[in-house]
């Protein structure tokens, strides 16, 4: 049977992937620190899997915490929504360089394949519209979303490197904006705000002139392409994301109809360095995966909202 290590498996997409992981018949440990995740997140899940309540950035711990046989080791551990990155930047940078270090080193002793879970916001504010991974980004090294933003350049780079040096089976992905349910109220994030905006009749808060835009993938999506990335014979980096592309007005809007809410868009300022516009290029997920998001935004919304309501 085939054992995996997901790191930051109790977070949004990790424990949705833990449970399809599990669902295909894999023997699953999950190691989190819970600086973001929670551990409600596996609840279901019960005594099917093991878990390891450990900081993937402390090599010691993480060593004497992650024992036995690993066949592939996912790594999504790290906060990834501006709220939570921007209020933990030192742990951020941390996890996206000694934690990927760590977990390369545990996958390079085992032989197992890995994944790192990258982002389009190695991208930066784009000047290339969509983005195919060849494209470089613009990346401001400084800024407050720095600590993200390079962090993760720098856990590509090292992934990258293991690869070369080493010949390990190390694969990028690059995570777009990725919605569904359990996704947390507190992270800030434009589509969880703005449901729960508008399920509480609140002001749905629009940042700027709201015409910046996302392209916006149903998290049972974008596991699939995790999954095929991890079982594929390619490296990456590889785009995971939806296509469909909408400014944040339109979605605000979209979520006020689709939730019957009477609320009213605020407009608020904008986050420096906010990205202007991201969508994915994904010729190469559909040309070496065979992989295509398959939910539609609309549908994905309202399972998302259904959740919502359900967990008011
Ligand atoms: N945003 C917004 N209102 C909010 C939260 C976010 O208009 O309450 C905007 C944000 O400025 C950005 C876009 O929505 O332009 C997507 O932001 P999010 O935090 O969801 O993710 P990002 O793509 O920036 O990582």
């Amino acid at each position: 049977m085939t054992r995996s290590l997901v790191a930051g498996g109790a977070g949004f997409v990790g424990s949705h992937l833990v449970e399809a992981l599990v669902a295909s018949g894999r023997q699953v440990v999950v190691a989190d620190n819970l600086c973001t995740g929670r551990r409600e997140n596996l609840a279901r899940l019960g005594a099917q899997i093991e878990f390891l309540e450990v900081d993937i950035s402390d090599e010691e711990a993480f060593g004497s915490a992650a024992r036995g046989q690993f066949d592939e080791i996912f790594n999504l551990a790290c906060p990834a929504s501006p709220i939570d990155y921007l209020r933990l930047p030192i742990q951020t940078m941390m996890v996206g360089s000694m934690g990927v270090k760590n977990t390369l080193d545990l996958a390079l002793a085992n032989n197992a394949r890995y994944l790192l879970a990258s982002t389009s916001e190695v991208y930066g504010d784009p000047q290339v519209h969509p983005q195919p991974e060849t494209y470089v980004g613009h990346v401001n090294p400084i800024g407050p979303r720095s600590v993200y933003d390079e962090a993760k350049r720098f856990g590509e780079a090292m992934t990258a490197s293991y690869h070369r040096e080493f010949g390990l089976d190390a694969k990028i992905i690059r995570i777009f904006n990725t919605f569904g349910p359990r996704m947390r109220v507190e992270d800030g994030r434009a589509i969880p705000n703005f449901i729960h905006q508008a399920l509480e009749g609140l002001q749905i808060t629009v940042a700027g002139d709201g015409l910046q835009t996302r392209s916006i993938c149903y998290v049972d999506d974008l596991v699939e392409g995790i999954i095929s990335m991890m079982n594929s014979d390619s490296q990456g980096p590889i785009n995971l994301g939806n296509p469909e592309e909408i400014s944040m007005l339109d979605l605000a809007q979209w979520i006020r109809d689709l939730t019957g809410s009477e609320s009213d868009i605020a407009f608020i300022p904008r986050p420096v360095d906010d990205p202007q516009v991201r969508k994915p290029d994904i010729s190469e997920a559909k040309r070496v995966l065979g992989w295509e998001p398959r939910t539609s935004a609309e549908t994905g919304l309202k399972h998302t909202i259904d959740d919502f309501k359900l967990h008011a």
